[in-house]
């Protein structure tokens, strides 16, 4: 990836999330080596590498905190002091959500502005802050955890601890859930691209699902419209790319119950970039780190 966000070349590999540390590390490294060949074979100058993972990152020391909930063995990693020796080239490391929402802000939907709230929307929701074209993480890294605020008192318990998160309400899980209490349905891999497959149908229940999950949603976002004031909400995640109607109606509801001031000029979009938003996101934070090294 250029200094500009032009992609000249791709490669990918499977997480392999299940195994321990070091083969993961050193399929990291692999990925990494065949680049940085290419870039050699092509006279290009590999300035850094950019890096996107799951979990809490100190970003100075390129340190992973804890564990992940996706990857088994995945925890407590100095990922940037492992990887350096193996490619030569300074290794930038940051939360993947972060670096999604980078991404989108600068290359995607939000290019052209600079403050700006990301929402990606699956299983649970994640979410990345930016503002003034940086990340903000907060105090210890751990901020920007929009998908865990309570909005449902003495709601549905959550897997963080508390009770009434966002994304119990408001995820492509939730779709299921709403779907199935409406319909009465048993099926056992529904997914979320099937009842908006059935609701573009005629679907009555999977109307009610998903406007159920809208409402919520455009409760949450109205709420960090109000505290943040973005120029820019970015919805991501199979659920936001599910269509038109689907960020019309929440629009409908976050513009209903946002403040009338933060709320002004505050675009709601549909994220652009898929799953490029994360390596982009990730190079443009290399190059943020090594240009504020150079000066
Ligand atoms: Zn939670």
């Amino acid at each position: 990836v250029t200094r500009d966000g032009a992609i000249l070349k791709e490669s990918q590999r499977s997480s392999r999330a299940d195994e321990k540390i070091d083969i993961i590390l050193d399929n990291i490294a692999g990925a990494i080596n065949e680049m940085k060949t290419y870039a050699q074979q092509n006279n290009w100058d590999l300035k850094s590498v950019g890096l996107g993972t799951p979990g809490c990152v100190d970003v100075q020391r390129g340190f992973l905190k804890g564990a992940t909930p996706n990857f088994k063995y995945w925890r407590d990693v100095p990922i940037t002091d492992r990887l350096r020796n193996h490619v030569q080239v300074p290794v930038f490391v940051d939360n993947d959500a972060n670096v999604m929402a980078l991404g989108e802000s600068k290359f995607g939907a939000g290019i052209g502005t600079d403050n700006a709230i990301c929402l990606t929307i699956g299983t649970g929701i994640g979410g990345g802050i930016i503002i003034d074209g940086k990340i903000y993480r907060g105090h210890y890294y751990a901020g920007g955890e929009l998908g865990h605020m309570s909005i449902v008192h003495d709601g549905r318990k959550c897997n963080c601890g508390n009770r009434g998160c966002l994304e119990q309400y408001a995820s492509a899980s939730a779709i299921i859930r709403y779907y199935k209490d409406y319909s009465g349905s048993k099926e056992k891999e529904l997914n979320v691209k099937v009842i908006f497959d059935r609701f573009h149908a005629g679907d009555e229940n999977a109307k009610k699902a998903i406007d159920e999950a809208i409402y919520y949603l455009g409760r949450g976002i109205a709420n960090f419209i109000n505290i943040f004031n973005p120029s820019v909400v970015i919805l991501g995640g199979g659920v936001a790319e599910a269509g038109a109607r689907y960020i019309e109606k929440v629009k409908q509801i976050t513009f209903q119950y946002a403040m009338k001031r933060p709320a002004e000029n505050v675009r709601i979009l549909a994220a652009k970039l898929g799953n490029k938003a994360g390596f982009l996101g990730a190079a443009s934070y290399a190059f943020e780190r090594i240009n504020h090294r150079d000066s």
